[in-house]
């Protein structure tokens, strides 16, 4: 098979790209220097965007099956196991197919994607495979690939590098990660906690505690703890069984103080991205592209996100050669956007309330969001921000940004026919029609009465993008106007629904 796009590196971000990539019928080959998949947990959440992302690509039923999935997110104090706020994902039922979070370790994430990716016909999977060189011209890109027999070369119209934080093709294309590293440093240990009949509430956060201290449960009985190491602590001092110990015992009491530690680690924590996300034919996805804070959980979710935007780029790009780049262009402004002024906002927030303010201050941090959960239009924000629902494109060239819900996610509503949007569209682009519209010729969805939210005064036509984001609102729409958003949304490589044969 000869592939159309060469992806580097089989973690969740490039096996998330290879499968969403065969949605859009794009062959292409994975290459991963290591068989093995890392057994420290690292990512542990998956949140509603990324579900129903996962979902178009057929990899959310057998996650859903491997992990734990809730509804309701609250976090407790460790010291009175009391919730400090409780956030229930099931008030944004009507506009998202999963309200609720699925907690799973990272490696059963990337097991059950790499699966997923092996079993398709579209995809290549290699391991013991490893970049080590590239160039590009206008119309291809060639990648020198070290295995077993030697060293080969790999040639494909588009290379992503999904490789990691330390991934060479970023390097390659001269790009260091510009940003900020946080003065903590971070000791992360999975442990399993011998709780008896005691089952502790999860997460749960040392309040008391200088710094951040936090315990997440991951699977049954086996729990992530996260502190902040003070600068005057050393690397070995703060990894040591007794420093452990301690944080055990202070999120779960004195009984638990000898729990088993799987593994641990010190870690560095960042603010930063790569100054652009492509170079050419070659782009940059997940860790490669961007580092935050493990605080709200969102690096890896966030480097899935990447992958939903560009991989109905690279599948028009293969269509139309002269949109190429233009598409490209789009993936790089809108990616970068979300990162720096979404993303990176809402980890370093949370960071600087979880290491740096003193208990009082978080203590009345979390009063403060309790009394603003009682109104139901925060409650729905809150879900929206944690889901990572939110964020808007609003310097993207192919967005017409003119309608306040162009840029954004569409709330995945229910259609005149019972069915949602998502569920109707699965993963494609298409044209929704709220109103008295009539478009004749081109296949549209049906929804006659609009959320006011939308903020639609007129009958529109909603040009929805197949990562789910809104391209344009038409109001008072004509075949003409509707053509004209299409293809600037699109470039000239994607027909409207239901005029390919014209
Ligand atoms: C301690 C810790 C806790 C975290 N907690 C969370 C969390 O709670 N929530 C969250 O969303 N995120 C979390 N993250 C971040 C998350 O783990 C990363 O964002 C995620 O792993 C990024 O996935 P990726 O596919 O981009 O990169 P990686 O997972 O690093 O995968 C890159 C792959 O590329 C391969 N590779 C590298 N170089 C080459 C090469 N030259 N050739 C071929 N293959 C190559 C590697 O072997 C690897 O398999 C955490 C990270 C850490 C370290």
């Amino acid at each position: 098979m000869k592939p159309e796009v060469v992806i580097v590196g089989a973690g969740p971000v490039g096996c998330s790209l290879a499968l969403g990539l065969a949605h859009h019928g794009v062959r292409s080959l994975v290459i991963e220097r290591s068989r093995e998949i890392a057994q420290e947990s690292r990512a542990l959440v998956i949140w509603p965007r990324t579900a129903e992302l996962l979902r178009d690509w057929g990899a959310w039923e057998p996650l859903l099956a491997a992990g734990r999935f809730t509804t309701l997110f609250a976090p407790h104090d460790a010291a009175s196991d009391t919730a400090l706020l409780s956030v229930d994902f099931r008030e944004i039922a009507d506009s998202v197919e999963s309200p609720g979070v699925l907690f799973i370790p990272q490696y059963d994430t990337v097991r059950i994607l790499r699966e997923r990716v092996e079993s398709n016909p579209l995809c290549e999977l290699r391991f013991d495979e490893e970049a080590v060189a590239l160039e590009q011209d206008e119309s291809e890109v060639r990648l020198g690939v070290r295995g077993a027999n030697g060293t080969t070369t790999l040639a494909a119209p588009f290379v992503v590098g999904a490789d990691g934080a330390h991934g060479f093709v970023r390097n390659a294309l001269g790009f260091t990660l510009q940003g900020a590293t946080y003065s903590t440093r971070v000791a992360i240990a999975d442990v399993g906690i011998e709780s008896g009949a005691h089952s502790f509430p999860s997460p749960r956060v040392a309040l008391d505690a200088p710094g951040l201290l936090l315990g997440i449960e991951y699977a049954p009985g086996l729990w992530r703890t996260i502190a902040s190491v003070a600068p005057s602590v050393g690397d070995d001092e703060a990894l040591a069984t007794d420093a452990h110990a301690n944080r055990i015992a202070h999120l779960f009491g004195e009984e638990a103080r000898s729990s088993t530690v799987l593994w641990s680690s010190l870690f560095r924590i960042h603010r930063r991205h790569a100054p652009n996300f492509i170079s050419g034919r070659v782009a940059l996805a997940g860790d490669a592209a961007h580092l935050n804070s493990p605080a709200g959980g969102q690096g890896m979710n966030a480097g899935i996100h990447d992958t939903a935007n560009l991989a109905w780029r690279l599948a028009c790009a293969l269509k139309s050669s002269q949109c190429a780049q233009a598409l490209l262009v789009g993936y790089d402004i809108e990616r970068r956007e979300m990162q720096s002024d979404s993303i990176e906002r809402t980890t370093d927030l949370a960071t600087r309330l979880a290491v740096y303010a003193p208990p009082s201050l978080k203590r009345f941090a979390f009063a403060w969001m309790r009394r603003s959960l009682r109104a139901r239009g925060m409650r729905r924000k809150a879900c929206r921000t944690l889901g990572m629902l939110d964020g808007r494109y609003t310097r993207s060239p192919d967005v017409d940004t003119s309608h306040p819900l162009a840029g954004r996610r569409i709330g995945d509503v229910a259609l005149d026919n019972g069915r949602r949007i998502n569920a109707e569209r699965r993963g494609r682009a298409a044209l929704l029609c709220c109103g008295e519209v009539r478009l004749e010729g081109i296949e549209t969805l049906a929804l006659a009465k609009p959320p006011k939210r939308w903020l639609l005064k007129h009958p529109s036509a909603i040009v929805i993008r197949p990562d789910g984001f809104v391209a344009a609102v038409i109001e008072k729409p004509t075949r003409a106007r509707v053509e004209a958003m299409w293809k600037r949304a699109f470039c000239c490589a994607s027909p409207l629904p239901g005029t390919e044969g014209e």
